[in-house]
């Protein structure tokens, strides 16, 4: 287990027994609740008979879907963050005994409300500060949304430190290999490969890819995710993103971090040590099961998935990224290398590009180009310094965004 991932090692334990037994569900709180994770999630607690209670949903603006996971999941409190349609979404749930409430001042209580977990699983960098406040509140953490790491990375796991937050990672690569390292320090090992589908372009050619539609890059061949993920997919720029996040969570060098396109999905991640073994975390391309692995952590529960069989997938197979189409994934490559804020800038750029992107404003390999752009600008001006803290990384965000819309008006 890498550092840290064992902030918390009490809390573990006495996770170990509490969601097994009739008297103590485990209590959690799901931010992000009408998303593709939110409503995986709510899948495997479905599956999961009574182990759980929830205490908190909370979503960005869509008060109907919020107030059907609310009721699903018989949550007790329920948080749109969008507060102009709190008397619409409070309508929605009246009668339910359901509490009811809306801004972003009540998304971070929310997120701060002791509960045994929270589900970071807000999209983009809007996630950074309701996480980044149940990371200072000591909560246990299973963390999907990357951009919290590569926003602002340092002082959020430094937080986590301070805090004796644990973060689990849910990301479906970051979780096979956390399984992978079976709780071996992270400076036993030599290299940490993430695999990539290779996403809906994989065997497409360089003309085809500038002419991609977001419809074309919308359809993943592998995963049913949120569309902004998925645009990221597309582009190979997720799998920049996570090995950012991989770096931050893990406390891994950027030098011994390495992707590998596995068209498969079967394969999330692997880890190499000094003795040549390579170990690597299998399972289906389903959410699924880093869900389910981490609600049940340090136990198991079912995710309700088909299990592996590999006699019937009979073939995986490997392929070294093509960085020529995919110039996303050198760009997050460099970033990473460069540190400091740099990862909050490509990722800021990259979240106003993807926007851009589906609003058929600009093109495909012109996000890659806005991200490159924004990052020389700041560059060019000597402003990357590591931010000292979250508001400092979150400043630099709204920075960069202003700066790309600026450029590139939708
Ligand atoms: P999604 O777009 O399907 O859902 C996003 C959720 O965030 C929704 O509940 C939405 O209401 C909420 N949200 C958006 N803006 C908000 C705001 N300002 N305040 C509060 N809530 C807000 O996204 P998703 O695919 O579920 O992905 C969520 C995160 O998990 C992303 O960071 C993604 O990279 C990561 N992730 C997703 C998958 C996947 O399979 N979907 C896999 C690995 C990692
Ligand atoms: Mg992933």
């Amino acid at each position: 287990m890498s550092p840290r991932l064992k902030t918390k090692p009490a809390n573990a334990e006495t996770h170990a027994s509490s969601p097994f037994s009739s008297e103590a569900p485990r209590r959690l709180s799901i931010l992000g609740a009408t998303g593709s994770i939110g409503c995986t999630t709510a899948d495997v607690l479905d599956a999961a008979e009574g182990k759980f209670a929830v205490e908190v949903v909370a979503g960005g603006s869509n008060a109907e879907a919020l107030a059907r996971i609310a009721r699903r999941t018989g949550a007790r409190h329920a948080v749109l963050a969008d507060d102009s349609r709190y008397a619409e979404f409070k309508a929605l749930l009246s009668g339910t005994g359901i509490e009811v409430a809306a801004g972003a001042q009540a998304l971070m209580e929310a997120a701060v409300r002791p509960v045994d977990m929270v589900i970071g699983a807000i999209t983009g960098a809007a996630g950074v500060e309701p996480t980044f406040a149940a990371v200072c509140a000591g909560q246990t953490i299973a963390l999907a949304n990357k951009e919290c790491l590569v926003c602002a990375g340092a002082p959020f796991m430094q937080a986590a430190e301070a805090n004796a937050a644990t973060i689990l990672p849910m990301d479906s690569e970051h979780n096979a290999i956390f399984q992978a390292m079976n709780g071996k320090d992270a400076r036993a090992i030599t290299k940490m490969i993430l695999t990539a589908s290779g996403g809906p372009f994989r065997l497409s050619s360089a003309a085809q890819i500038a002419a991609a539609t977001p419809d074309q890059a919308l359809a993943h061949p592998n995963w049913d995710m949120g569309p902004k993920v998925t645009i990221d997919s597309a582009s190979l720029m997720n799998k920049g993103l996570e090995l950012i996040e991989a770096h931050y969570l893990f406390d891994v060098a950027a030098e011994k971090l390495g992707v590998l396109v596995h068209p498969q999905s079967i394969v999330h991640g692997l880890v190499t040590y000094a003795d040549g073994a390579m170990v690597a975390g299998l399972a289906l391309p389903d959410m699924r099961v880093p869900i389910a692995h981490c609600l049940g952590w340090p136990s198991r529960i079912a995710s309700g998935t088909a299990q592996l069989d590999l006699a019937k997938i009979a073939e995986l197979t490997f392929e070294a990224p093509d960085l020529e189409r995919f110039p996303a994934l050198e760009l997050a490559t460099a970033a990473l290398q460069h540190g400091g804020v740099m990862p909050t800038i490509l990722n800021a750029a990259n979240e106003v590009a993807v926007e851009l992107f589906l609003k058929n404003a600009v093109s495909f390999p012109d996000i890659a180009r806005i991200v490159d752009q924004t990052c020389q600008y700041f560059l060019a001006r000597g402003r990357i310094g590591v931010p000292a803290s979250v508001s400092e990384a979150l400043a630099v965000d709204h920075n960069a965004r202003e700066i790309v819309r600026t450029s590139w008006p939708a």
